[in-house]
């Protein structure tokens, strides 16, 4: 990939980076590697111990795909996928394929990604022009289009990963390189000296302090409660339901791709370990938050803005019945057998991306903050980069950004108010749901 090669940067003596999901566990992965962080110390700490059961990089699986309607990402994935079905965790990736369809204005999504995927040439894809065609490459049972898709196509060499398999593989292999120092504990605050604008390190809930000459923030969601990211990143909820199956009914659909209604974002995974998942790629829920400013150090400036509300907050945390009908109702459309009311989902969970307005990533240093990096934004797509987002990471550490993330990975110019936000084109369902208003709503119907 192209990349600016000019800058020469400075190694700093020590990195710390928040979060051991997708981003911070590859970065720790990658630093570790290079021959020029041989002498930096490197520590990752996550509030969590390993693997966080409630951080984005943690499931039962993730869709693996280079279907994007944004060549750059196409690209990449490309090189992630190849990543996944020789030398990364090849044990926990399944290449079953995945049909990506939609019935409304996201068809212009569907088109693009297919003309990427086809430009690259290497993957093997089959148009998919009615509903009844979606059906038979699916195997669905059901004959509602609203469920299927009425056009789309299949990319039958994408696939998805198991996610919680894939990332203890990689921890123990990062654990192995004996380089990076794993610590749990909760991250309070980011530790800026605002006379000189500088950050060297952060403050525990304890009150003790983890220094560093370069702190680097990839704490998926919650990265909104350690910066000020209002109108740049915000967290969404995403409904996920699991139902368990027997084992034949596993075998019947293991084989079978992933289907992806863009125009609602319902899809649902083959399923694994006598789990099957059903869950929406949506606009999903905010849930707005009053807390400290996290870059003042007076305790009466505050903001709101949206963070994670998960199962560690609430054990007893379902997904709200609005959430939980849709995802029934696409089950019923697709596997109408299924969806009988004898067989409930058992599990639900809220999952929580931390959305762009466009959906790109965010890897970059802070604006004003030296010695403090931004590595977040996943925008609901950055799990499939496992193997290699780490590397990009460190290039953008490196001031060696590729460039054609040069412009979509930086630093906004100016924050732009959530409600404006486009998004990448991939959203359906429906805008604008509070978390707080449909948990209540759920409360009163039980
Ligand atoms: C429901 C759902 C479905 C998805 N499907 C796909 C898919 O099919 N394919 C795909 O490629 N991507 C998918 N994604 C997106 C992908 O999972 C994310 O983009 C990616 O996992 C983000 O990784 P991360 O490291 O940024 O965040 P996370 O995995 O959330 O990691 C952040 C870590 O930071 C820690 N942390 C937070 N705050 C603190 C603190 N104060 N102190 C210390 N530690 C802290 C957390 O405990 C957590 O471990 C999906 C996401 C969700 C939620």
């Amino acid at each position: 990939m192209a990349s600016s090669s000019s800058a020469s940067v400075e190694i700093p003596s020590s990195i710390l980076i928040v979060g051991s999901g997708a981003f911070g566990l590859s970065t720790a992965w990658a630093l570790s590697q290079n021959p020029q962080y041989k002498d930096t110390s490197i520590t990752v700490v996550d509030r969590q111990p390993f693997p966080s059961p409630d951080c984005s990089s943690n499931d039962i699986s993730r869709i693996i795909r280079p279907d994007y309607a944004a060549a750059p990402y196409t690209r990449l994935a490309t090189i992630a996928q190849n990543r996944w079905r020789t030398d990364f965790a090849p044990e926990h990736y399944h290449e079953v394929g995945l049909a990506v369809t939609a019935w409304g204005p996201e068809q212009k999504y569907v088109s693009s990604s297919l003309a990427n995927v086809n430009a690259i040439g290497a993957d093997k894809t089959e148009v998919l022009d009615s509903a009844e065609k979606i059906r038979r490459a699916c195997g669905l049972e059901g004959k509602d289009e609203w469920g299927s898709g009425s056009v789309g196509y299949v990319n039958w060499s994408s696939g998805w990963a198991n996610a919680e398999g894939a990332m203890c593989w990689f921890r123990e292999r990062v654990e192995k390189l004996k380089r990076v120092n794993f610590v749990t504990g909760c991250v309070n605050k980011v530790i800026i000296d605002h006379k000189t604008n500088s950050v060297s390190g952060v403050r525990m809930s304890d009150a003790s302090e983890l220094k560093a000459d370069l702190t680097i923030l990839a704490a998926g969601a919650w990265t909104a409660a350690l910066i000020d990211l209002r109108g740049i990143c915000k967290a969404t909820g995403q409904a996920v339901c699991y139902m368990p199956i027997s084992a034949d009914e596993e075998a019947a659909l293991s084989n079978r791709p992933t289907l992806l209604n863009l125009s609602h974002g319902l899809f649902m995974i083959p399923p694994s370990n006598r789990l099957l998942k059903v869950a929406r790629h949506g606009h999903g829920y905010l849930n707005p938050t009053t807390i400290p400013h996290p870059e003042s150090e007076d305790p009466n400036d505050t903001i709101t803005t949206s963070l994670p509300y998960t199962c560690v907050d609430d054990p007893s945390q379902s997904v709200p019945l609005e959430g939980q009908r849709d995802c029934r109702a696409f089950l019923t459309a697709i596997h109408p057998s299924l969806s009988v009311p004898s067989r409930p989902f058992t599990q639900s969970k809220i999952c929580w991306y931390t959305d762009t307005r466009n959906g790109d990533f965010l890897i970059s240093y802070h604006p004003t903050y030296k010695g403090l990096f931004v590595a977040t934004g996943g925008s609901g797509h950055g799990f499939k980069f496992l193997p290699v987002i780490g590397e990009s990471i460190v290039q953008c550490i490196q001031g060696r950004t590729p460039e054609e993330f040069k412009e979509r990975w930086a630093w906004p110019a100016e924050r732009v108010a959530e409600e404006l936000w486009k998004g990448d084109g991939s959203r359906g369902g429906p805008i604008g749901l509070v978390l707080g208003e449909e948990t209540a709503k759920s409360t009163r119907k039980l």
